[in-house]
């Protein structure tokens, strides 16, 4: 699949709409569709409405083995995190301990540390050496003071499986319930509730071909009782979540949760000879470490890493939609919580790639990203054998510092993908050190932007942080800010950072 020229292996950020999604989706909008309210039951109009949500709600309950009127409508897996998190808490007046991981979602992370603040205890797991969250693990955090153990059954950025079934017997011989993230896993691998003893269950529409916006909470009706409501107003959903409901969005789920059940076993099958093939054809270059290998996986999300030094992920930029977790947290210049968690450093954290195949991808997508990661390793071993050193540090994905630059080191940042150059040395600083006015000229003749922004170690002002910051937004993408040593320049960003909140 493309756009344009670029290349989409980025299905577990989103995944474009089915073209039937969208046909469903369009019949429920506009005066001659299904438009009306579902809740107004004194017409046809709402009548109508009514059966189609019912009958998604039917859709969504078949993909993962749930009745029906355990399916809570949310605006995505953020939502359904939220409900599924505060609202047991918020019911529970002493098993005030939350079990999760250090490998959820933010939406888990942040939701979780939130409760801290309102006096609930949380053990966050660490993975075990293959990165995996172990069963084992579970068990010894658990107590009779746990409530709630919250695990994501397919990790976002490494594409992991964590064994639901073995753990929520563990959970449930402590007494506490279980919830699951699957926003990574539904249409991507069987899920049965029931089966699994799953309590909560998220998910989200969009990351299997849904649209955006719509989600779904699954409620085991043992436990209904067991959860506040978290968004008041009508009493929608059996009083769990108020809000008139979306039936074009409802129905676009519907048809994609029908869509996976009935499709996904094939679309697997394609999806991971694929993978192996894309997988394959980068390791070949003997440079490139496939992170977690030895984990239980689905075969959607690859997380690489390419070992050598001067390798940026914003080389492959302009080929291939990939996720470079790197950064993450890009404006505080993070490494990935995820990839540390497995045990990466954070240099290698910034030399890794994940790449996510989906419904759309085609065998002409993976031979196109292998001639990619192979032009861009080249580029990077002309760079390490060109007889130029240049040490370069990344800050976030569109910015890096190093030392001193030549005219030579200026033509191998520009090989390995730099748009501009940023000097933070004043001329003559020292005898050996090229002006500013010379690296200009070659960054220039390239194409390059260069900027003079010198700044004096020990004395950078709140002023020159400004400054750095504008320069920042403003100048073709990715920069390489040098001065002699990279430490003035990476203040710089430290303080535009921290200005910036
Ligand atoms: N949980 C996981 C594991 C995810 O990958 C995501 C999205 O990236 C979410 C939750 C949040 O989903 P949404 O943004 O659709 O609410």
């Amino acid at each position: 699949m493309s756009t344009d020229t670029l290349r989409y292996f980025d299905y577990a950020a989103t995944t474009p709409a089915d073209p039937r999604v969208m046909e469903a989706m369009f019949g429920c909008m506009g005066v001659a569709g299904v438009f009306g309210n579902p809740a107004s039951n004194s017409h046809a109009a709402g009548l109508k409405a009514r059966d189609v949500v019912e009958q998604a709600r039917a859709q969504v309950a078949a993909l993962i083995g749930a009745e029906p009127s355990e399916i809570v409508w949310t605006s995505g897996a953020t939502e359904s995190n939220n409900l599924a998190l505060k609202g047991f808490f918020e019911r529970e007046p002493t098993r005030r301990h939350l079990v999760t991981s250090k490998l959820e979602h933010k939406a888990i992370l942040d939701t979780a540390s939130h409760l801290e603040r309102f006096g609930v205890s949380v053990t966050y797991l660490a993975p075990d050496p293959s990165g995996e969250i172990s069963p084992a693990a579970v068990k010894a955090a658990c107590s009779h003071h746990t409530g709630l153990v919250s695990l994501m059954m397919v990790n976002n950025e490494i594409g992991t499986l964590t064994n639901i079934a073995e753990i929520s017997r563990i959970v449930h011989a402590a007494g506490a319930l279980l919830h699951v993230d699957a926003a990574q896993a539904a249409g991507k691998t069987a899920i049965d509730v029931k089966a699994m003893g799953i309590d909560l269950l998220s998910m989200s529409a969009h990351k299997f071909y849904g649209p955006k916006g719509i989600g779904a909470l699954y409620v085991s009706r043992d436990v209904a009782s067991r959860i506040a409501c978290q968004m008041h107003g009508g009493g929608h959903e059996q009083g769990l979540r108020s809000g008139t409901l979306p039936t074009h969005q409802i129905v676009g789920m519907g048809t994609a949760c029908e869509l996976a059940r009935i499709e996904m076993a094939a679309d697997n099958e394609r999806i991971a000879q694929l993978s192996e093939r894309l997988l394959n054809g980068v390791r070949a270059s003997g440079v490139v470490t496939q992170n977690v290998s030895l984990a239980a996986r689905i075969p959607h999300t690859l997380s690489l890493t390419v070992d050598l030094p001067s390798f940026l992920p914003s080389m492959l930029a302009d080929d291939l939609a990939v996720s470079s977790t790197s950064a993450c947290n890009s404006a505080a210049g993070k490494p990935s919580h995820v990839l540390t968690g497995v045990g990466l450093s954070e240099d290698s954290a910034a030399r890794t790639i994940r790449l996510s195949l989906g419904r759309f991808t085609t065998q002409a997508d993976v031979d196109f990203a292998v001639e990619c990661f192979r032009n861009a390793i080249e580029r990077c071993m002309e760079v390490s054998t060109g007889g130029q050193d240049v040490q370069i540090k990344q800050l976030s994905n569109d910015v890096s510092v190093a030392g001193q630059l030549s005219g030579a080191d200026v033509l191998a940042a520009h090989a390995v993908g730099f748009r501009s150059i940023v000097c933070n040395r004043h001329d003559g600083e020292a005898a050996d050190q090229a002006e500013f006015a010379n690296i200009a000229e070659v960054a220039n003749s390239l194409g390059m932007a260069a900027h003079y922004l010198p700044v004096t170690s020990g004395d950078i002002t709140v002023e020159d942080a400004a400054t750095f910051s504008l320069l920042i937004n403003e100048l073709p993408k990715p920069i390489l800010a040098y001065c002699r040593t990279g430490t003035r320049s990476a203040t710089l960003w430290d303080m535009a950072c921290t200005e910036q909140g």
